[in-house]
């Protein structure tokens, strides 16, 4: 996404002149605005929020105001787009930033996405395979149109072997990406229910093909039980067939997208044992985004909030090492000071998206909405909205 640069007057104000206008500008704005502030913001800019949390929890604080007329989302672009998926249409949805997107989300588009899917009808549409058609219907083996509701009693009998895949998209990824899944019987998943999302998609269906994110992908396969080498492929998007032969994608349960955190793919097993010998007693913590052998080797590991709420309800004087974003392990350290807190990674630099949103750009946002312009607004088509809502109200409803 394109964003043009700030006008010079926002380049020339100091830090302190930012903040007391941001302050001003919010308080002539009211109930008609709600800022939501993602863990991994700088303290700049989560100190400006009404609520703090992970994607998933923001959306939904979002959704506690229907008065608000704006709702400013300081994170990054798939985040707006779904608290625009879950707002009032009378809302408007801002990004400070428009250049803030999630290197992830992007490692997923629809185009390879689509291609992927149809190369998987053909590989496992052998036999008598499902075949998916358009809005809402599919073809079954033997040719019969049934509907994609997750009622099985909805689909007619087929005495053919069918192979069916379950998409499930990370709620990292576009909102074109939410909407292939929701209309194809997917679901959407979070780090935090990405086990309950994936048990369900294998009750629907015999293989799960999950994107953008192949670390939370695989790290969920096996906790559900699953082996990493025989049970899971990886998708390639830029390779024929994804890299795979036919047969291994008919042998494997899950189909793992070739996607990652830059910032999480950077903590390491050898980190781990370094701080081990170090501190003694000291207990690892780590993010599902993290490789497998990182999650292995670590004592817990779980989503943002569930880092949060352990660290906060641990004891005094206990050390942790924190394999997560930089901002957000500062904060933890700072609102802990009876623990002592390191980033796993002790050259992290932040998340280089999310930090796009610059205090300064909050601040021209809300001055523009107090003189009644709305600056930029994301917008989620209503073709693309209506069958993105259905996989986000399957995960609400997983929940
Ligand atoms: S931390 Fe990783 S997944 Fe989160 S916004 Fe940044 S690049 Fe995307």
């Amino acid at each position: 996404m394109h964003q043009a640069p700030l006008p010079q007057e926002y380049a020339e104000l100091s830090p302190e002149e930012t903040e007391a206008r941001i302050l001003s500008a919010k308080a002539k704005l009211g109930k008609r605005v709600v800022i939501l502030g993602h863990h991994y913001q700088r303290d700049e800019v989560i100190r400006h929020a009404d609520y703090r949390g992970d994607s998933y929890k923001l959306a939904k604080d979002a959704t506690r105001h229907p008065d608000a007329d704006y709702i400013v989302f300081c994170g990054v672009h798939f985040m707006a787009e779904t608290a625009d998926i879950l707002a009032h249409p009378s809302q408007k949805v801002i990004l400070p930033n428009m250049a803030a997107g999630c290197s992830m989300a992007d490692m997923a588009n629809l185009f390879q996405v689509r291609r992927c899917w149809s190369d998987l009808e053909k590989v496992l549409g052998e036999g008598g395979g499902l075949r998916v058609t358009g809005h809402g219907s599919r073809v079954t083996g033997d040719g019969a149109v049934v509907s994609t509701s997750l009622s099985s009693s909805a689909v007619t009998p087929n005495p053919l072997p069918v192979t069916r895949v379950i998409p499930v998209t990370y709620i990292n990824s576009a909102a074109n990406l939410k909407a292939f899944v929701g209309e194809r019987g997917g679901t959407v998943c979070t780090s935090t229910n990405a086990p309950v999302a994936v048990k369900w998609a294998l009750e629907q269906g015999d293989k799960v093909l999950f994107f953008p994110d192949q670390h939370l992908g695989r790290n969920t396969g096996v906790k559900l039980g699953y082996d990493p080498d025989k049970d899971m492929v990886l998708w390639d998007p830029f390779k024929p067939l994804g890299g795979n032969t036919p047969e291994r994608l008919r042998e494997a349960t899950f189909i793992l997208w070739k996607g990652h955190c830059s910032v999480h793919k950077r903590f390491t097993v050898e980190q781990i044992q370094q701080f081990r010998t170090e501190y003694p007693g000291i207990k690892i913590l780590v993010h599902p985004e993290c490789e497998l052998d990182v999650v292995n080797a670590a004592d817990y590991y779980g989503s943002t909030e569930y880092i949060i709420k352990t660290v906060e309800a641990s004891g005094p004087g206990s050390i942790w090492a924190i394999g997560t974003e930089i901002n957000l392990v500062s904060r933890l350290a700072k609102e802990n000071p009876d623990k002592q807190i390191f980033c796993l990674d002790l050259q992290i630099c932040p998340c280089s998206t999310m930090y796009r949103i610059h205090p300064t750009f909050l601040c021209w946002t809300l001055e523009k909405l107090v003189e009644g312009e709305v600056v930029n607004e994301v917008v989620v088509p209503d073709e693309v909205k209506e069958f993105a809502r259905v996989a986000i109200d399957r995960m609400l409803a997983l929940a």
